[in-house]
């Protein structure tokens, strides 16, 4: 993996990055939530991720870790609601995996405890159409890819933001049994969970911003050897 002041410098600008792409996806959050919510997703996410924008400036001689846990203090600290704490306090927790820097092995360990801290502190199975639907096939994908498949951590990742979407997709039919959304009952069928959504939104403007950064670290064949072949016909 790249050096400590890479890392820095590409975290800071996937930081950046995620802002900007919730600024520009405010009013999409906004409108899922009203659909299924309170109609304050967007607002919540975005005043966030500016308030962490706003900071950014502080990270220039933090580790890794710290800036991890600064962004997540930084979105406890404003951003209430059900998402807030979720995203804010998780992050806190898992930025200790970071303690030594970023490597595959920690990014595993990173991802696996803020999935596991989501989930304690949510109590939110698979199924309940929540944040944990994009989640955890994401994780679960990461983990698999790193540590069984063998794939550079990029490569991994990528595969870990696809899965991710399509956990998005799977909370559209379902009923929320956790969060504002399952007062609905089964009314909340036939919507898209807003946090899977900026779940999703999110790990795939760090992709983006880890592809630019970390482009000695992209296995392109891995990842040509791993496309899904298993399309019948698909006239290649
Ligand atoms: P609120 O629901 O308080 O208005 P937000 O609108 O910001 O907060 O966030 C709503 C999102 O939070 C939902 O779309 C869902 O993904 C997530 N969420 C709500 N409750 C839980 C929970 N118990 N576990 C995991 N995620 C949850
Ligand atoms: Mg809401």
């Amino acid at each position: 993996m790249a050096d400590e002041s890479v890392q820095r410098e590409a975290l800071i600008a996937a930081i950046e990055n995620v802002a900007a792409r919730i600024e520009e996806e405010k009013s999409y959050l906004t409108e899922l939530d009203s659909a299924i919510g309170d109609a304050d997703h967007g607002n919540n996410m975005h005043r966030g991720f500016q308030a962490v924008a706003e900071k950014t400036d502080d990270f220039e001689g933090m580790s890794p870790g710290d800036i991890v846990k600064t962004v997540g203090t930084t979105i406890i600290g404003n951003v209430g609601g059900a998402a807030g704490p979720l995203y804010g306090g998780s992050l806190m927790t898992a930025s200790q995996e970071l303690d030594d820097g970023i490597t595959a092995e920690t990014s595993v360990a990173f991802a696996e405890a803020y999935l596991d801290k989501v989930k304690d502190r949510g109590d939110a199975p698979v199924g309940a159409k929540t944040m944990v639907d994009a989640l955890t096939p994401a994780v679960h994908t990461y983990k698999k890819s790193v540590e069984q498949d063998d794939l550079a951590p990029l490569t991994a990742f990528a595969k870990a933001v696809d899965a991710a979407e399509r956990g998005v997709e799977f909370t559209v039919p379902i009923k929320a049994l956790k969060g504002r959304a399952s007062f609905l009952d089964w009314r909340s069928v036939g919507h898209q969970d807003p946090g899977a959504t900026s779940t999703y939104i999110i790990m795939e403007e760090i992709l983006k911003t880890a592809e630019e950064y970390l482009d000695g670290d992209t296995d392109a064949e891995a990842v040509a050897e791993t496309v899904p072949d298993e399309t019948p016909g698909d006239g290649e």
